[in-house]
């Protein structure tokens, strides 16, 4: 992969660079010639100008076309073209060729003529009368092109044809300089993703500057810290559910051996004892049915502003009933104006029922629990307080984890297995929210729900 999309990139710099080379290359030939015959064009009818007045000049002084005769022979020499001049009639007078040809370089202007350039034709003044007119042609050239011309022009073109050559070398160079660069990084990613493929989770991207690329690395490497952090979630989880089983199981597991050796009797206390453990079983796999409720609910999460003084005022009259049942007395402290957060009505159903369910496993008899709602300035806060057991301050960081629990052996008891806090987070997070505790050993505890304001 590596090499075929070098060779690709390497080839469409190359093809750009030639290209732009070629459209450079011709632009400027077009551009020199045009601007360069505009010169000699120029060049040249400075030169007629000169001879033109040289021409008029005799003539004026003299009237006769005598001393014009011997001068135009001298400047068609000097200056190598054929002057032709006529009378007024049109009649020739003379012609510098024919002169030049005969005189010391006459095989040099024979070889030359056949080579002429534009002819020029001006008329010639005396004051302001036409005495004749003047034809220039100059020799050796073909149009404005002298063989100075096109020797100047061949070695601009052999100059631009060099600089264009050492310029696409230059852009091959470069291209695979880049090239290579570029897809070295993109190996180093592929490397990675090939590792994380075959399990090594652990394998990270080499990031290096902090172009597109560099942050592609990065984001990949956060990917892959992610999913080995999931990794070991899931490998903690798995082993605290099979530690959970097995107690109860090897519990049972036990009294039923000693029920079949003798040991024991199957009488009604130790038969009690195997169906409380059957019963601790049962309520374990009901809260691993609600852990994976949760997941699931957490992806249906739907936000919409919600009157909160209604909600609670419902939930606790529900919940009524089942803290009665150990005297417990609820209390609900509204505010005069209803308040409203962003939130999904069921989650948050299921959060307040969890944590009033907290509240009566671990408030003794004849105790009280307070809901209470209130807001701050970005956000709505829900409490749970009860005048229960407490908590001591080392166990608060860990409350809401999964599996923890304060007493293993005491809430056993209750049949807790640690993991209607770690749901009650997780359902306030996927709402957007946080949560907090506060708590006291024997004065009781207050759980927190920080919700979004809509
Ligand atoms: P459990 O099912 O064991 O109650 P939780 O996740 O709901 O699991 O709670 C974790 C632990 O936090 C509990 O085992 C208990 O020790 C403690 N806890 C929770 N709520 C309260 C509370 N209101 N008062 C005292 N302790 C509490």
């Amino acid at each position: 992969m590596k090499n075929s999309l070098s060779r690709k990139f390497t080839l469409a710099m190359v093809v750009l660079a030639v290209g732009l080379i070629l459209v450079f290359a011709l632009l400027s030939q077009l551009a020199l010639d045009w601007n360069f015959e505009r010169y000699l064009d120029q060049v040249q009818k400075q030169q007629n100008r000169l001879i033109l007045e040289t021409l008029a000049e005799l003539y004026s002084e003299s009237t006769s076309w005598q001393s014009i005769r011997l001068a135009t022979l001298y400047v068609g020499s000097t200056s190598g073209a054929q002057i032709r001049v006529f009378d007024a009639d049109g009649n020739l007078i003379v012609d510098s060729l024919r002169g030049m040809m005969q005189g010391k370089h006459g095989r040099h202007w024979q070889s030359v003529q056949e080579l002429r350039g534009d002819t020029y034709s001006y008329p010639l003044l005396y004051g302001q009368t036409r005495v004749g007119s003047v034809e220039i042609t100059h020799l050796g050239q073909e149009g404005l092109w002298t063989t100075e011309a096109r020797l100047f022009q061949q070695a601009v073109q052999q100059s631009a044809l060099i600089t264009g050559l050492l310029a696409a070398l230059a852009a091959v160079v470069l291209a695979s300089f880049l090239a290579h660069r570029l897809t070295g990084q993109l190996q180093l990613l592929t490397e990675a993703a090939e590792k994380w493929g075959s399990g090594q989770i652990e394998a990270r991207v080499e990031v290096d500057g902090d172009d597109e690329l560099a942050v592609l690395g990065t984001t990949m490497n956060r990917m892959a810290a992610k999913i080995a952090e999931q990794n070991a979630l899931r490998r903690k989880l798995t082993g605290d559910i099979s530690h959970e089983l097995r107690t109860p199981l090897t519990t049972i597991q036990s009294y039923l051996e000693a029920f079949r050796d003798g040991i024991l009797s199957p009488d009604e206390e130790n038969l009690t004892a195997v169906l409380e453990e059957t019963g601790r079983l049962g309520s374990l796999v009901q809260d691993l049915q609600e852990l994976a409720n949760a997941d699931f609910q957490k992806r249906l999460v739907e936000l919409k502003p919600l009157a909160l003084n209604e909600l609670l005022q419902a939930e606790v009259e529900r919940l009524r009933p089942l803290l009665q049942r150990k005297e417990l007395t609820i209390h609900l402290e509204l505010p005069a104006q209803t308040i409203y957060a962003q939130a999904d009505e069921e989650l948050l159903a299921r959060v307040l029922n969890n944590l009033v369910s907290n509240a009566y496993k671990y408030t003794p008899a004849g105790g009280t629990v307070t809901v209470s709602l209130g807001q701050q300035a970005a956000e709505i806060v829900v409490a749970v307080q009860d005048s229960g057991i407490g908590i001591a301050a080392e166990h608060l960081p860990y409350l809401f984890e999964r599996f923890y629990r304060v007493d293993p052996s005491r809430t056993r008891a209750t049949g807790g297995s640690g993991i209607g806090l770690a749901i009650v987070r997780e359902l306030v997070e996927a709402m957007g929210g946080r949560v907090d505790v506060t708590s006291q050993p024997g004065k009781g505890s207050c759980f927190y729900v920080y919700l979004p304001r809509p």
